[in-house]
């Protein structure tokens, strides 16, 4: 058998991805867009299709922006899905629903995970140079200097095949992980949690509830295309036999619909949340991604999420290094970045399963008490309401520079944020759209050439780092357009860009693929910080200045 279907026998693999979950696909397109020759390599003859994951944010539907993807899946959402976490009384004790779209999308979407993971497979037939290989388990590899030699197990026989890096993707349970030796230390709840996805929504409300009842806590949410989806919490002694059983079922549900009405259940599982993470993310040439990286609980819809974040973060870096345009030692900092978000990400998924698992009457009313109080101070009502309790990626560590930042907090190791545009071709477009999938030096009030030295452009070019100058919309055709074509004018429709600049001492910014804030400084400092830029991604990754 070959590995390429489609580009024929014999060709060199740049990235064997191992799985075809959300991550693996989400990385695979990423991929096929820097135009790599990926292979994924995934055990099952397709994709899993039960609903897992329901919550999408803003940063993984801008990842699916970046993917080509974005019109595809946003069918199968519910933008700025409502989620609340109620008492045993149905008495709010959290209302989750942000009112901002800062990066373009909705804070938070519920969203059915096959069908996006189908968008994601769907979306590989695009690149002649990507391709899946159901039915293929890896069963083992090994590294040498130059490359990974993986063992794949298929039903027409075992093969070999060789990659110059590998990304495990493999979920939870990873081999590849096993396999490097790492440990995946952390906890494991107590209780198990006993999940119900019931087709044709006995309810049809659209919004996702989490009731806190400490006699059963129990989750109810809208998945999109009439899914309901259940889960409580089993007391002790309840065991996964008797959870399967259609009269254990009944009994559950029995409060929410009533016996008399249909219900079309399409999955029932006992299933325990977990809070942890790999002791690494690389060996050598080799990456953990997603689940096989990380699980947590699902309280914030995180563990998809992350993993989609892994696979953005890890995609232009593998592409850089492929090409020959950054040294090897970028990809570490694939896992400095990703680290600490991942944990923030843990701690707060794992501290809302506490407060909602909370199964004794006296800790329930204190808990009640704590959120009534919450609510009745303005400030913390909106900071709950409009999720700013969400971690941000903040990387103190990476490939960033902190030459030229003046700003306290510095912007650089953020996320950019993401308004709609217009340039002199297209009247209303969001800004990645705008810029493209690549680098991008924006500067503000400036024509990026004007105030770069020679040695800054040629870096800049080497990298085929976009140049943007950014300006009121008002002033999109003041001046001729670049003859070549080598500076895109982005107006600033709605002043959320000079709003963000007036907020900031920056007026140039180097925006990574992943859309962070690579470096930033004053116009008369642009260069000096192209080439801190430069030598961050080429030389060990510094620590940044604070
Ligand atoms: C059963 C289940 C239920 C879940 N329920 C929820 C939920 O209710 N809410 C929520 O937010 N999240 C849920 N999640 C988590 C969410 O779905 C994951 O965070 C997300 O799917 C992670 O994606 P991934 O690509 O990292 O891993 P996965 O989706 O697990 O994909 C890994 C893939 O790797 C393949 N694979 C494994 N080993 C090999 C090998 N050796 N060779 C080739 N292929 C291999 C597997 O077959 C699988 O297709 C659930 C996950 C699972 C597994």
């Amino acid at each position: 058998m070959t590995v390429f279907t489609k580009s024929g026998p014999g060709d060199a693999i740049d990235v064997a991805v191992i799985g075809a979950g959300p991550t693996g696909l989400m990385i695979a397109n990423l991929l096929g867009v820097h135009g790599l020759r990926v292979c994924v390599f995934e055990a099952e003859p397709q994709l899993i299709d039960f609903p897992r994951g329901v919550g999408m944010d803003d940063e993984t539907c801008r990842t699916f922006q970046a993917a080509g993807l974005v019109d595809a899946v946003l069918p199968h959402t519910v933008p700025d899905q409502l989620l609340v976490f109620v008492d045993r009384k149905q008495r709010d004790l959290a209302r989750i629903a942000p009112s901002t779209g800062e990066f373009g999308w909705p804070r938070r979407s519920g969203f059915v995970q096959p069908l996006a993971d189908r968008v994601l497979l769907e979306g590989l037939g695009r690149f002649d140079s990507v391709d899946v290989d159901w039915s293929s388990r890896v069963t083992g590899f090994t590294q040498d200097a130059d490359g990974v030699e993986l063992a794949i197990a298929a039903p027409e026989g075992a093969r070999t095949v060789r990659a110059s890096y590998v990304v495990g993707a493999d979920g939870g349970s990873s081999a590849t992980r096993k396999a490097l030796g790492f440990d995946f230390a952390g906890i494991s709840a107590a209780a198990d949690w006993f999940v119900i996805d019931i087709r044709n929504d006995p309810l049809g409300r659209p919004g996702a509830y989490v009731c806190a009842d400490p006699r059963r806590p129990y989750v109810s949410i809208s998945i999109p295309h009439g899914i309901r989806r259940f889960e409580f919490m089993l007391k002790p002694g309840e065991t996964e036999a008797e959870a399967m059983t259609d009269e254990f079922v009944a009994r559950l549900l029995k409060p929410f619909v009533p016996p008399t009405a249909p219900v079309d259940i399409i999955r029932r599982r006992v299933y325990r949340h977990h809070s942890r993470m790999a002791e690494h993310f690389r060996s050598g040439r080799v990456f953990l991604i997603g689940d096989a990286a990380h699980v947590m609980p699902v309280w914030q819809g995180q563990g998809y999420n992350s993993g989609i974040r892994d696979a953005l973060n890890l995609s232009w870096k593998l592409a850089m290094v492929l090409r020959g345009q950054a040294g090897d030692q970028l990809l570490d900092s694939y896992e400095s970045e990703r680290r600490e978000h991942i944990r923030a990400m843990i701690q707060l998924s794992t501290w809302v399963g506490r407060l909602v698992s909370i199964n004794n009457r006296a800790g329930a009313g204190a808990r009640n008490l704590f959120f009534r109080a919450l609510a009745a101070v303005p400030s913390a009502k909106s900071y709950i309401v409009q999720m700013r309790f969400k971690p941000m990626p903040t990387m103190a560590r990476g490939a960033l520079t902190p030459v030229g930042s003046l700003s306290e907090p510095t912007p650089v190791g953020r996320l950019f944020i993401q308004p709609t545009v217009c340039t002199r071709t297209a009247g209303s477009v969001k800004l990645d759209d705008a810029v493209g999938p690549w680098f991008t030096l924006m500067a503000w009030n400036n024509d990026p050439r004007a105030i770069l030295d020679d040695d800054a452009r040629r870096r800049l070019e080497r990298s085929g780092v976009r140049l943007v100058a950014a300006r009121p919309a008002v002033q999109l055709h003041w001046d001729e357009a670049a003859p070549d074509d080598s500076v895109l004018i982005v107006g600033d429709l709605d002043g959320s860009l000079k709003r963000w600049f007036d907020a900031h001492a920056e007026s140039v910014l180097l925006l990574r693929p992943d859309r962070i804030v690579g470096g930033a400084s004053r116009a008369y400092a642009a260069s000096e910080m192209v080439r801190g830029f430069d030598l961050a991604i080429a030389a060990p990754v510094p620590e940044r200045v604070p």
